[in-house]
Formats: C-alpha cells, structure tokens, sequence
C-alpha cells in the first residue's frame, strides 16, 4: 500500500538516508523509533515529498508520489497526492485567526469544492470524533496543546486521507495531555487507518503498532512485531538505544 523504495537524502557531503526501503500494508500501524538525528522525520517528509529524496521512489496506493514530471503537472499531481496523506507535527499547526470549524474546513472546501453545509457537516463529524465538538467555535489560542493537537488531527481527517503520517506528535504536550492525544490515536488504529508513527513513547509504540522500525544513522537496522523488538532486539545499536529509553 505504502511502499518506499531505495530512498536516499543527502544534505551536501551528509548522507541522511541510506538507501532504505520498507513497505506498510493497507490498516497497518507501524512506529519509527531511533535517536534523534537517524533521519525519521526526513524520511516521514520524504513520504509526501515535502522533502524531496535525492534518489528513490515512494509509492502510495499504486500510484508513484514523486513521480518525475514538467513542473506543472507535478504541481498538480503532488497536490493530489498530498490529499490522500493526512500529516500531523509536533508543533499544532493550526491557523490562529481562524477558529476551529474554520482551521477543519479550509482544505476541504478549498480543494475538495464542498458546500459550506457540507463542510460544516464534515468538521462536526469529525470533530465529534476526536471529541472536540464542543470547541467548534473557539480560536486556537483558547485550547490546550492536547485539544489543539487533536484538532490537527481532525482537520487531517477532514479530508479522508488513505494514509496518516504523525511526527512526534505528542512530544511537545505536557505529560498530563498525552494521554488523550493517544486515545484519538489508539481510536483511529481500531477503525484501520494506515498509519506511520514516529514517536519516542515505546509504550504506546508497543500497545498500538503491528511493526516497530528501528532507524539509526539514516539506516533500517531492525524492524519487526513490537513484541520481538522491544523485548528481543538482535542487533547491539537496538539494545543500546532501548537500554536507554524504555
Ligand atoms: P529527532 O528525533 O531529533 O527529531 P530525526 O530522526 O527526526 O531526529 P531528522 O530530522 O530526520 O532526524 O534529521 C536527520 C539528519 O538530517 C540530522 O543530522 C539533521 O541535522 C539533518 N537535516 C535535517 N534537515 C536538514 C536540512 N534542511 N539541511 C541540512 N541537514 C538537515
Ligand atoms: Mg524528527
């Protein structure tokens, strides 16, 4: 379903991907864990090509991502594709001067040509869904990191997305606000979405995930069920990393 073919980055002389290539399945939850530095949001960006790799090919759903094309039809191409890949940052990224019916329903009317009967339609669904209904009216300003943080992911939602992508998407709420950014997650992993999940929280990395990668220095090094990685890692960088952080 998601299939990432020999993808390499270099930022000049530094080689930030080394060829690596992995494949997820349609439904599938799969973590990326590794030290800060191993190349997981590169390779996370390089998914919807926010990131250009400088050799490789992602493939979403049959169709090449970052398909080689003239520069406009590119554009055009890029943008659907980019559709079809919800993405949520550590950093909410929601529109202060917008509220939050406003921030779920920009794209979609925007790109998909809804009504606004429809639109509004889709962002209560969807804000009823990561329980932010309540909040539908407010600015972001008023909420906390954990409600803006599940706006974001609303707003991702609005636009039915095949694939959702998260980078660290909890590691900048307090701790008592991770939980319910979890939940919505944990909520949609139930329902089948495909999902890539860079985190650092082993725990819910091993609760959640069917496959856990392990990325250091730009490379796979070790990939498999949580159970196996967590609990029998076989290469020494994976040990030495879980040592640490479990
Ligand atoms: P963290 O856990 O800290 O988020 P990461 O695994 O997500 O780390 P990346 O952000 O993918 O790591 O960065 C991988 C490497 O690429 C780092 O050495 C980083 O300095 C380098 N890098 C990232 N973006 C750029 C850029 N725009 N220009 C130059 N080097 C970059
Ligand atoms: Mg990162």
């Amino acid at each position: 379903f998601v299939e990432i073919r020999h993808a390499q980055k270099s930022y000049g002389k530094l080689e930030v991907l080394k060829d690596i290539s992995l494949s997820v399945e349609r439904g599938q939850i799969v973590a990326i864990i590794g030290p800060s530095g191993s190349g997981k949001s590169t390779l996370l960006r390089a998914i919807n090509d926010l990131d250009p790799l400088t050799s490789g090919e992602v493939w979403l759903d049959g169709l090449q991502v970052n398909k080689s094309l003239p520069h406009r039809q590119y554009e055009n191409h890029i943008n659907e594709m980019r559709q079809q890949i919800g993405m949520v940052f550590q950093h909410f990224n929601l529109f202060p001067h917008l509220t939050v019916r406003e921030n779920v329903t920009m794209a979609p009317k925007l790109l998909k040509k809804i009504s606004d009967k429809e639109a509004d339609a889709l962002a209560e669904e969807q804000l009823d869904h990561v329980g932010m209904l309540e909040r539908i009216d407010y600015y972001p300003s008023q909420l906390s990191g954990g409600q803006k943080q599940r706006v974001a992911i609303a707003r991702a939602l609005a636009m039915k997305p095949k694939l959702m992508l998260f980078d660290e998407a909890t590691s900048a709420l307090d701790p008592e606000l991770v939980e319910e950014v979890n939940l919505v997650m944990k909520k949609l992993a139930e329902e089948h979405m495909t999902m890539i999940i860079v985190t650092h929280e082993m725990d819910f990395a091993a609760s959640v995930c069917d496959r856990v990668i392990f990325m250091d220095k730009g490379l796979v090094v070790e990939e498999g069920p949580p159970e196996l990685v967590f609990k029998n890692p076989t290469q020494e960088r994976t040990q030495v990393f879980l040592r640490k952080h479990l």
